[in-house]
């Protein structure tokens, strides 16, 4: 709380793919090494994420989805080398006000938090033993009750009915369709971007991807053909350089990579997604400076420094950063792709 002032107020819950962004996020802040979501009606009318990661102790509950309480940021020192994705602590408050959601979660064996002092009242005990707990809030000004619940250790997060209770923003809402392509970005975006997570995605019971951990490179494109299509991966060329301190590695686009989708551009910066003018640029003149004139660039590419070396926190949707030494990223970036592909020219 001492600190709610000081962080910038995040953006609203706009829609279920800002609601699977935060879910997401937070299941991997908490370490989930598998991650399933489930959605219907594009995600209006329920998303569920379940986890394998920390959990939450029975006491955090209810503290949890109250406003500016974050488990991630002691100090504002912190704030500075902020390594979580989540930091703003008001996600799930904000969520919850706008829609029906229950958060469930046995905590993992070996967490911390749980201490054996708070022996529970026995007609909590057999629940106890179960050591499973879920916390429910509907809509703005509910008291979140805590009940024993039945589940394995890690957490589930149900949104149901989104913006029930505020018709105005439900009329923002687009099509199932179009909500659905959002939320399913959203969950591309955290694929790509964390290939030792196994994810899964259903939508209206059908299954949209089923993504196993990948450790090796051949699992690795294997996820990227999965996600981006097996024509990128075909058409692409691998970079992977490692230079004074920065690592950029990922594939590029070869001319023969012809495609009728929309944009496949992901630049990730320290495991996050960004949209940054200064990479963009470095990316495209390097693209066009190897004859490749007039050609949309496609990329998947990762970039890697010293977390003290860039600032994630310039904008509280966190897609832009700021590097410290913008002339020697922007140089890094350039060189290394325009090497890549002038070797492979024809
Ligand atoms: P923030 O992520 O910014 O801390 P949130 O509102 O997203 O704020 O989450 C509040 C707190 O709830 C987190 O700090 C974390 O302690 C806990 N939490 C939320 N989701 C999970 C999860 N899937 N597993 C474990 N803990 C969680
Ligand atoms: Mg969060």
């Amino acid at each position: 709380p001492r600190l709610a002032n000081q962080i910038a107020a995040g953006e609203v819950v706009e829609r279920p793919a800002s609601v699977v962004k935060e879910l997401l996020e937070n299941s991997l802040d908490a370490g989930a090494r598998r991650v399933d979501i489930e959605v219907e009606n594009g995600g209006i009318k329920l998303i569920r994420i379940r986890d394998n990661g920390t959990g939450i102790a029975q006491d955090d509950l209810p503290l949890a989805l109250s406003r500016h309480a974050t488990s991630k940021i002691d100090t504002l020192d912190d704030l500075e080398a902020v390594a979580t994705l989540g930091f703003r602590g008001e996600a799930l408050a904000s969520i919850s006000s706008v829609s029906r959601l229950s958060l469930t979660s046995r905590p993992r064996a070996n967490g911390s938090n749980v201490s054996a002092e708070d022996a529970a009242p026995l007609i909590q005990q057999e629940a106890s033993a179960e050591g499973a707990w879920k916390v429910e809030a509907e809509g703005r000004d509910m008291d979140a009750k805590v009940s024993p619940a039945a589940h394995p250790e890690g957490a589930t997060v149900e949104v149901r009915d989104l913006f029930f209770n505020t018709p105005a923003r439900r009329k923002f809402l687009r099509t199932e369709k179009t909500e659905f392509g959002h939320l399913e970005e959203v969950v591309k975006r955290q694929a790509l971007s964390r290939f030792e997570v196994g994810f899964s995605l259903r939508h209206n019971q059908r299954t949209i991807h089923s993504l196993r951990p990948a450790a090796s490179m051949q699992d690795k494109e294997r996820r990227i053909a999965a996600l981006c299509g097996s024509q990128f991966m075909e058409n692409s060329v691998v970079i992977d350089v490692d230079a004074s301190g920065l690592k950029l590695w990922g594939w590029v686009a070869l001319p023969t990579f012809s495609r009728s989708q929309a944009d496949l551009q992901y630049f990730f910066v320290n495991g996050r997604v960004i949209r940054d003018r200064l990479v963009a640029h470095a990316v495209k003149q390097a693209y066009r400076d190897v004859l490749y004139h007039g050609r949309h660039s496609a990329f998947v590419l990762y970039l890697e420094l010293d977390p003290a070396n860039v600032d994630v926190n310039v904008h509280p949707t966190k897609h832009e950063v700021r590097f410290r030494d913008g002339r020697l990223v922007h140089d890094f970036i350039f060189r290394s792709l325009h090497k890549a592909l002038a070797d492979v020219r024809p």
